[in-house]
């Protein structure tokens, strides 16, 4: 590698601890103000503001050429004070140590939102695995598992799949620890195939759970979701799930993007072409020459905006310029506190992230649920099961922003942080 190029790597590295921190102190400035605002002590503050634990291990994994690679790993248990930890693992370039961290304390919110007994966990791995073999992959992933399976568990920490992690990963994770502890363990991860005591509806429960929540939006600005038009951002998991449930649903989908630009027509889009088009990776643009920038989607005219990509999307320098009257966050942090209080103060209505992509997580709760008692349930019960608790906390938070007068953030982390809170407290850590 030139040393041009190793010096943009190692920027663009820094940058992405960069945006990291900043995300997690803003995470962190809300959870204080949420603690502040339901009476609890600067201590509580002083509990709740780091994972309880964080481990980084090395992985030394055998390449296809015959080498042996030295990849780094994290697991981030935020706090167990309501039962195991639960959170995804992450497979990127860019995983450091903050986001680890900041996602560990966001699954918490989660968790505490959609009343789960759990608290928040994450992990991740830097590595890229659109430029890994499969048996590369395996090896990285049964290495992962050795090395922090002192740690996990079914009663301790239960992982799932997050960016660039499938269901055949977590089969293999599942396998390795089985092995380890020498008995079988479906209940040690979530997000498996069927055959291995996966749960029907994992795969598209986070957009299920977004759409419920666009259902429920669009009802407080008297919306009619049949005729609304919607721009999504991103077009992976998220996006493409929500936008066929959204297009199925009679909503007029006017844009959709990509890391590679977006394409938006104020008719509608022919989703079903897209879907069958788009790659893996969720990648579709590239086959149209008339695409614009993401940065002219986001402020494109619709009625519902859904940012499904990556976070900081929304930012001083946009906010005032956002044309929708319901922002949902489908991804993780892609509106700054600054954008929420300019998207607030002009009556955008905005469901938070860790309200908004619970979906997934509830799911993956069904599926241990499911595997601890060896009884499976049908794709109808477990659609029923999550829209009732979507719909429930839905409504605990629109009723805490206008019982205290906050934004819908701030509610949603007072309704996330509150269990855990109480619970720290019952046990006598504070
Ligand atoms: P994914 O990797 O499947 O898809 C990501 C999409 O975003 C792709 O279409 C990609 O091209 C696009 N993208 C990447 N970089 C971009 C950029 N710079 N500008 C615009 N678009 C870009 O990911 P996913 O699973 O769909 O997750 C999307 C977001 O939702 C993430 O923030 C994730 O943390 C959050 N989320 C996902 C789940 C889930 O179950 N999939 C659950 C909770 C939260």
């Amino acid at each position: 590698m030139s040393i041009t190029k190793e010096l943009n790597r190692l920027q663009s590295e820094s940058n992405e601890d960069r945006k990291a921190l900043s995300l997690f102190t803003s995470t962190q400035s809300v959870v204080h103000e949420a603690l502040n605002k339901l009476g609890y002590s600067d201590d509580m503050f002083e509990l709740l503001k780091e994972p309880l634990r964080m481990l980084t291990v090395r992985i030394p994994v055998r390449m296809d050429d015959g080498k042996v690679k030295l990849f780094t790993g994290y697991r981030a248990q935020h706090n167990d004070a309501v039962g195991p930890t639960k959170g995804g693992v992450r497979f990127h370039p860019d995983v450091n140590e903050e986001e680890v961290k900041a996602l560990s304390l966001w699954m918490s919110l989660k968790c505490g939102i959609a009343d789960l007994p759990y608290g928040g966990g994450k992990g991740g791995i830097i590595c890229d695995p659109r430029n890994m073999s499969f048996g590369e992959l395996e090896r990285l992933s049964r290495g992962y598992v050795r090395a922090i399976s002192q740690v996990v568990g079914p009663t301790k920490d239960i992982p799932a799949p997050d960016v660039f992690t499938n269901s055949q990963i977590m089969a293999w994770m599942m396998d390795e620890y089985s092995r380890i502890r020498e008995f079988d363990s479906p209940g040690f991860i979530t997000g498996k195939p069927l055959v291995l005591g996966g749960s029907h509806g994992r795969e598209s429960a986070t957009a299920k759970g977004v759409t419920i929540c666009i259902e429920e939006a669009a009802k407080k600005k008297n919306l009619s979701l049949k005729g609304s038009r919607v721009i999504i951002q991103g077009f992976g998991n998220a996006g493409s799930f929500l936008s066929k449930f959204l297009h199925d649903a009679g909503a007029i989908v006017v844009g959709i993007s990509d890391a590679y630009g977006a394409l938006y027509d104020q008719a509608g889009l022919d989703i079903d072409y897209l879907l069958s088009k788009r790659d893996s990776f969720g990648t579709v643009t590239k086959l149209f020459n008339t695409t614009i920038s993401n940065k002219e989607l986001l402020k494109s005219e619709c009625d519902i905006l859904v940012p499904a990509a990556i976070s900081n999307q929304i930012t001083v320098e946009n906010a005032h310029e956002i044309k929708a009257k319901v922002v949902v966050e489908a991804a993780n942090g892609p509106t700054t506190i600054e954008a929420t209080k300019i998207l607030t103060e002009r009556d955008v209505f905005l469901v938070p992230d860790v309200l908004a992509s619970s979906g997934g997580v509830t799911v993956s709760y069904f599926e241990w649920v499911q595997n601890n008692q060896g009884y499976y349930w049908s794709e109808e019960e477990i659609d029923k099961k999550l829209h009732t608790i979507m719909v429930n906390s839905f409504e605990t938070i629109v009723n805490v922003s206008q019982l205290y007068q906050v934004d819908m953030r701030l509610a949603a982390y007072m309704v996330g942080v509150r269990r855990m809170a109480e619970a720290s407290r019952f046990r006598g850590w504070i």
